[in-house]
């Protein structure tokens, strides 16, 4: 790369504004599954929108390429610099600019993290719902960015859900402030919904305006034995109408996960007494008189008569809701023990669920026999982790090998159903080929065309989600 460009853009970043140290850089060259590499000659740490805007107008000029970065907690290789780009963390911009309690909403920089966004709502008695594993370390740019999802997408949405206004910098350096805390403002085109979910390929996410909600002061939280996933669906069409709409997590497990974290996990245990080929963990929240505690045990014994469901465990205190969510906490972490595992991040119609699963399972085992399937996930969403572990004694490095087959397998019958192969994670370079194969020529078309108009000399993260 020119050495007058960086010179120009380290002068852009500030004297704290850069690194060329290869200790300081080396963390964000790694994807942390270990699955990409990426190179860079400089890291750029810019702390406010001035200095994202320009350096964007240097790199824009000089058609240097750019990958802007968050937490580095992305699983599909979108944050790192693999064709020896200009690195751009935002980790710097890591300020709550407002809160604003009455309005239900705050303002905060893209490299506040996501515990960080939550804290400063509770700071001030309120909500920020978004949750993943990662959240100590993704950041809100990251969650922007790739519209993460969670567990508590059902009540509260998508990233996308929570966003009333954006400030993002375009290639050009012109810096497109949409930082209105607006709940309706019908203007035309909603522009800030072009940069969520993009990856950092049509401009950066410097600042977002995201909606707060109240605290639930109770929680009623479940782990329900259920005999197939039909059952799962009905159950909770039930404890929505029972609750009032107020779950905010229904996650489905299946009997062979439940057994892997019971196998890897210390100190986890079965709380029900006999298996169950598949459970369900619900929560819903809520105010204390409420007693949601005991509308969802009402709703339980009936799902029990109608035969929805064959046991079920409320839990009575905090101790004892955690430990259930635990169970389902550990999932990734139990199968990642058991060995090599491929994994599906898939979205079909929630009343499609049945019947993807009862398709798609064979159809993997066809492909790969002894294949044990893990499935579990967000059942609330139509989001399923769709992963299989490798077979029992078997080889690790030939079950990965069959990584891309099996992939097309999962993902065609994704595609009978409507569904998406990218329910949360987004593209990145991981699924590019799949975005191809399945969107329509139309979409990719508008697609490439907002890519060109946004992006005329292809800088912003190019590579990533289009080729
Ligand atoms: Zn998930």
């Amino acid at each position: 790369m020119n050495a007058d460009v960086l010179a120009r853009l380290k002068d852009a970043a500030g004297p704290k504004g850069f690194s060329v140290d290869p200790a300081e850089i080396a963390p964000h060259l790694e994807e942390w599954r270990g699955t990409w590499h990426g190179h860079t000659p400089l890291l750029l740490k810019p702390a406010t929108t001035a200095d994202v805007s320009r350096i964007l107008s240097i790199c824009n000029e000089t058609a240097t390429p750019i990958v802007p970065q968050g937490g580095n907690t992305g699983l599909v290789g979108g944050q790192i610099p693999l064709g020896g780009e200009i690195l751009l963390s935002l980790a710097r911009m890591s300020r709550v600019r407002r809160v604003d309690k009455a309005g239900a909403n705050m303002i905060v920089e893209a490299g506040v993290t996501l515990a960080g966004a939550q804290v400063a709502a509770s700071d001030a008695e309120m909500y920020f719902p978004l949750s993943i594993a990662s959240e100590g370390s993704a950041t809100i740019g990251g969650n922007l960015s790739t519209n993460a999802g969670g567990v508590h997408v059902l009540r509260y949405g998508m990233a996308r859900d929570l966003v009333l206004g954006l400030e993002v910098v375009l290639a050009d350096g012109r810096v497109l402030d949409m930082l209105r805390t607006l709940r309706k403002d019908n203007t035309g085109y909603d522009l800030k919904n072009l940069f969520i979910g993009a990856e950092g390929t049509l401009g950066i996410i410097t600042a977002a305006a995201l909606k707060l909600f109240p605290q639930p002061a109770e929680y009623a939280t479940a782990l329900v034995a259920v005999p197939d996933p039909r059952a799962a669906v009905d159950l909770l069409a039930q404890l929505q109408s029972a609750t009032g709409g107020l779950l905010s997590a229904y996650e489905l497990i299946a009997r062979s996960g439940l057994e892997l974290v019971l196998a890897h996990i210390p100190g986890a245990g079965d709380p029900l007494q006999a298996p169950s080929p598949w459970y369900v963990l619900a929560e819903a929240g809520g105010a204390a008189r409420f007693a949601l505690r005991q509308v969802l045990e009402d709703a339980l014994a009936a799902a029990m008569e109608a035969g929805l469901a064959s046991d079920a465990v409320v839990a009575s205190s905090e101790a004892q809701r955690a430990s259930l969510w635990r169970l389902r906490e550990n999932l990734s972490e139990a199968q990642k023990k058991e060995g090599a595992s491929l994994k599906h991040d898939i979205a079909v119609p929630v009343a499609a669920i049945p019947d993807f699963v009862a398709r798609a399972i064979p159809a993997v085992l066809t492909a790969v026999p002894g294949a044990r399937p893990v499935p579990f996930g967000h059942l609330g969403d139509g989001n399923l982790h769709f992963n299989f572990s490798l077979p029992k004694g078997g080889d690790g490095d030939a079950f990965l090998a069959k990584r891309a087959e099996v992939a097309r397998v999962v993902h065609d019958v994704v595609h009978d159903f409507q569904g998406s192969m990218s329910a949360e994670h987004g593209i990145g370079v991981m699924k590019r080929d799949e975005l191809l194969r399945y969107k329509s020529a139309a979409e990719i078309g508008v697609m490439r065309a907002l890519k060109r108009l946004l992006d005329p000399n292809d800088i912003l993260n190019p590579g990533k989600v289009l080729t």
